[in-house]
């Protein structure tokens, strides 16, 4: 990352990827072989995640906000029906329900966990309902067990937005592994597990796997690397309306690098997540993020939230860290608030949403991240509230 240093301070970025040269060489290696779109190094990366998370079959697409419009596609859901989300999260979430013609029916979040939060998912049911979608919001597993279980009631799919989640854990079991009907992440380089832009679905469901991988490709009945390896001439028939939502093997090659990375990412964040808890704590006016027992946080943002005894306001401490070169962003969006969303109706009942937006920032985490880095953000922010206080 190109930031311009601030005159006399450190310029701390809010992210930033770890490739190394291994990613490289991998990424030439793809541009020497001449196969660049989706080919043998998209198939390794499926075989491997899938693997990685436990679940039997993986697609690799071109972002999660794409992984999420072929999964709701895939579970059926159509011009005018209703699917169960929370606000509380990145505008793609809610995006790629109206992307299929459909809806989004917010549900308020839990006030501790920031995730959807399942007692409240019932009362939001009604005969146009097709899915509910559940955002692991941050690398923190939602209450999957309570959502499957009113799912279950009411004959819903679960379709798990998973863009941050990667490496996340719930019971022992990544998220991935079969919980949901699809699980979709996000290679963004935003997230923990980079490939520029890239998705991937997850399933258990082999025949839902056939469906999205010929929807990702135009529904072509014939896959390129097929047709390449005949030996007798294939035509290929077009039997629905596809989509073109491939990864290149330039992704993929670098994808399968940085998977191989993916524990010694996780446990950075881990370590620094928790150095960063033990000292917000003791201020006394920031609550750190928490871990309910039972699941592993992935910390893809550590996000923290201000409390009533704050001395300062979320946006003043924003701006006062900027000056400091420290980088930092709101904590999640509520897409109810946005143009494309607005109504009354959802700001009056999205009052844990409203609150939690409000009140949250994101503070820099990244793997090369220094623990002088991270004290300097510590100190920034204990030197502003000694002034305000
Ligand atoms: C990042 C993100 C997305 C979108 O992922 P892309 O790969 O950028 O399309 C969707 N949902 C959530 C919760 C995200 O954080």
């Amino acid at each position: 990352m190109n930031l311009t240093p601030l005159a006399g301070t450190p310029t701390i970025p809010l992210a930033r990827p770890y490739l190394g040269r291994e990613e490289e060489e991998a990424a030439a290696a793809v541009l020497r072989s001449g196969w660049l779109s989706q080919g043998p190094r998209v198939a390794d990366f499926e075989r491997a995640f899938a693997d990685y998370v436990s679940a039997q079959h993986a697609v690799a697409v071109s972002s999660c906000t794409t992984a999420l419009h072929l999964a709701l596609l895939g579970v059926g859901v159509r011009t005018g029906d209703e699917v169960i989300c929370p606000s509380f999260s990145f505008v793609a979430t809610a995006n790629c329900i109206v992307h299929t013609g459909g809806a989004p029916a917010f549900v308020d979040i839990d006030p501790e966990t920031y995730n959807l939060d399942p007692r409240r998912i019932e009362q939001a049911i009604t005969p146009r309902t097709r899915a509910i979608m559940a955002v692991h919001q941050v690398g923190l597993p939602a209450s999957l067990d309570e959502i499957l279980k009113v799912a279950k009631r009411y004959g819903l799919p679960v379709v798990e937005d998973a863009a941050c989640a990667v490496g996340a854990r719930y019971f022992g079991q990544r998220i991935g592994a079969p919980h949901g009907l699809l699980a979709c992440f996000s290679f963004h380089p935003r997230k923990i597990l980079t490939t520029g832009e890239g998705g991937m679905i997850t399933t258990a469901d082999p025949e839902l796997a056939a469906r999205l991988r010929r929807a990702r490709q135009h529904a072509m009945s014939v896959s390129d690397a097929a047709r390449h390896h005949a030996q007798r001439i294939v035509f290929e028939t077009y039997d629905d309306v596809g989509y073109n939502y491939r990864m290149t093997d330039l992704q993929a090659a670098v994808g399968l690098i940085q998977l191989g990375r993916l524990d010694d990412l996780l446990a950075r964040r881990r370590y620094l997540a928790s150095r960063y808890s033990e000292r917000l704590q003791s201020f006394g006016w920031l609550k750190p993020p928490m871990e309910p027992e039972g699941l592993r946080h992935n910390f893809q943002s550590y996000m923290v939230r201000l409390t009533a005894q704050a001395p300062i306001g979320r946006d003043a401490l924003m701006q006062e860290l900027l000056d400091r070169g420290v980088c930092t962003r709101r904590g999640i969006m509520a897409i109810h608030r946005e143009a494309p969303f607005r109504n009354d109706d959802w700001d009056a009942k999205l009052e844990v949403t409203n609150e939690a937006t409000d009140h949250t920032i994101i503070l820099p985490l990244f793997h090369q991240m220094t623990e002088d880095e991270q004290d300097y953000v510590i100190d920034s922010i204990a030197d502003i509230a000694a002034r305000y206080g």
